[in-house]
């Protein structure tokens, strides 16, 4: 049986249990951080953290799937901490996030560029951080991940997504990519990583949960890829009621094994000054709101508890399996 990272450890992939396929802990601007906050990642920081993943556990949730990549703020010591004293598994992330431009490190180092290099540097730094850990935390990351959002494939997009499809073929840990939905950026993910040989079965195509439009969703599925139906309580882009509908008619379809549910939240988020400010303009977006909304309706929706299994336990299991069975990466 397949081991899959955490950042408490490995673990059986049977024990992933009810998975939420797409969130955050920390979401943060380190930068911001270093020059006007550098006392944030204290104790009360890291309670408070540590409460709410608690919570989210006691509703029943055994694993969250943490996409917070370079660019977004990732800081491997205070997760690891916050992981340490919450019973839910935290399956932490490398990848880089960016709508346009590399990371600064790589505008100028890499194949062909100013500072020449054999092959594209991110792949090493990529696999490092699976294979060794994550800057010298010794958490080893579980996921891939990557974003296209509504300018499409610009070319630091592009070769953003093209290393993380290496290290995907290296490593056979799966991958989750950012796309803007209703400009069907979908399509590029599906081709550039099919061009780079990866398995669309390892690829979460998130934030699919934002688009009503049932053809565009199926032609994902049809191709193998799981969608992130993962921005639940993010209820300025589209309805809860919209969402749940989707849902509902993709499972009617027969599509209940190619969804994964999620919210996309976090402990703490810089876009707010501080999160009463995030959970007065966001009032549902918080870690309880598919256990305590969602679930309920798409039940009268006729999706069934099955199904829901399906969606929270079988699909994200099949994810991690497939991809680390694949690599020969066996326990
Ligand atoms: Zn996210």
């Amino acid at each position: 049986m397949p081991k899959i990272e955490t950042a408490r450890g490995a673990i059986e992939s049977a024990d992933l249990g009810r998975v939420l396929i797409h969130e955050h802990v920390f979401l943060m601007d380190m930068e911001y951080t270093y020059n006007y906050r550098p006392d944030f990642f204290d104790e009360r920081t890291i309670s408070d953290a540590v409460a709410r993943l608690d919570a989210l556990h006691a509703a029943g949730i055994d694993t969250i799937i943490d996409l917070t990549v370079l660019g977004l703020g990732r800081h491997m010591p205070a997760l690891a901490e916050a992981a340490g004293r919450t019973a839910l598994n935290i399956v932490v992330s490398t990848g880089a996030y960016t709508f346009d431009a590399v990371p600064a490190p790589f505008l100028f180092w890499g194949p062909g560029l100013l500072k020449d290099a054999e092959v594209e540097p991110m792949i090493g730094h990529f696999i490092g951080d699976i294979v060794d850990g994550i800057a010298g935390t010794g958490v080893k990351a579980g996921m891939l991940k990557c974003a296209i959002d509504a300018a499409g494939l610009r070319p630091g997009v592009e070769r953003v997504m093209r290393a993380v499809a290496q290290a995907n073929r290296a490593t056979g840990v799966p991958i989750t990519v950012h796309t803007a939905p209703l400009q069907h950026t979908g399509r590029d993910v599906q081709r550039v990583l099919a061009e780079e040989g990866v398995d669309l079965e390892e690829v979460v195509i998130g934030h699919c949960g934002d688009s009503t439009d049932i053809d565009y969703l199926m032609e994902l599925a049809d191709k193998g890829s799981i969608l992130g139906m993962d921005r639940f309580g993010v209820d300025f882009a589209i309805t809860m009621d919209e969402r749940v509908a989707t849902i509902a008619e993709m499972v009617r379809r027969g599509y209940a094994d190619r969804l994964a549910l999620s919210h996309d939240c976090c402990c703490w988020s810089d876009f707010f000054p501080d999160v009463s400010d995030y959970a007065a303009a966001m009032p549902n977006h918080n870690y309880l709101h598919i256990h305590n909304d969602v679930i309920p309706a798409l039940g009268e929706a006729g999706v069934s508890q099955h199904d829901l299994d399906r969606m929270f336990v079988e699909t994200p299991r099949r994810l991690f399996e497939r991809a680390a069975t694949k690599a020969g990466v066996e326990a």
